[in-house]
């Protein structure tokens, strides 16, 4: 008995350890036990369901801003991950003036609600959020966030590697049986180590891009001081204000220096 519980302890730790992968700019190891293409598969499921349910906003400008904006930051982001081509990607502006919001899934797809941009002047601002979102997707925080609960349930091991080989239809019926399969995007909060990690890889893409770090510090400011508002992403598991700007501080100069060399030619 003892044995076999031995080989199992060992067997679970062989394949967490091979099932870890470096984030990128932080070097930090995740764990990564669900294939990134059956993510990709339920994100583009959820992100169509939302697509129907929420209205998708017509607003040209807004577009045409998130339009710029996001091609610039994840054409940095492409640099130095194995992330989708820009061109398979989608974002998204929903129609909702109260929700001051913004979510990034699995695989490359983005969503921005309309009441984001009430604080949204610049394009510098919509970086902030963009370089952010992008991060989580970079990151693989969702696959992350995924393992950790499937670790947990005892199960996930074996349905990790089980759903690998599986089609769309049978690893939903799977992923949902753990309760992950409609909240694979978006309604499982991020830990507030993911959210300091992703303010910290965005500021450097958004850096890269040409759009100003320094503006990160008083938008997050602005973000802090408004409650009017319900903010699930953006407020419910983010670091402290003062941890969160102080992280920014330090981080500052590097992106100053990538701005900068970003902007020197134009
Ligand atoms: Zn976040």
């Amino acid at each position: 008995m003892k044995k076999r519980f031995t080989l199992f302890a060992l067997t679970t730790l062989a394949i967490i350890l091979t099932a870890c992968r470096t984030v990128p700019e932080t070097g930090r190891k995740g764990l990564s036990l669900v294939s990134d293409e059956m993510l990709a598969n339920l994100s583009e499921v959820s992100f169509n369901q939302l697509k129907e349910k929420d209205k998708v906003s017509k607003n040209k400008a807004y577009n045409q801003q998130l339009d710029r904006v996001a091609r610039a930051i994840i054409t940095q982001a492409n640099q130095t991950t194995d992330l989708p081509p820009v061109s398979q990607w989608e974002w998204v502006v929903f129609d909702n003036d109260e929700v001051v919001n913004a979510f990034a899934m699995p695989g490359g797809k983005i969503g921005v609600y309309t009441g984001m941009f009430d604080l949204i002047e610049t394009d510098d601002d919509l970086a902030v959020v963009i370089g952010h979102e992008v991060a989580h997707v970079a990151a693989h925080h969702g696959n992350e966030r995924v393992s950790r609960v499937l670790l947990i349930t005892g199960v996930g091991i074996g349905l990790g590697v089980a759903t690998g080989g599986q089609d769309a239809d049978t690893q939903r019926a799977i992923l949902a049986a753990y309760g992950l399969g409609s909240t694979v995007g978006v309604a499982l909060p991020f830990s507030r180590r993911d959210e300091s990690e992703a303010d910290h890889i965005g500021l450097l893409y958004s850096s890269r891009a040409g759009y100003d770090p320094r503006v990160s510090i008083p938008f997050w400011e602005k973000m802090g001081a408004q409650s009017k508002f319900k903010m699930p992403e953006f407020l419910s598991t983010h670091p402290s204000h003062n941890t969160r700007i102080r992280n920014l501080e330090v981080l500052m100069p590097q992106a100053l220096a990538e701005y900068n060399e970003a902007t020197r030619n134009k």
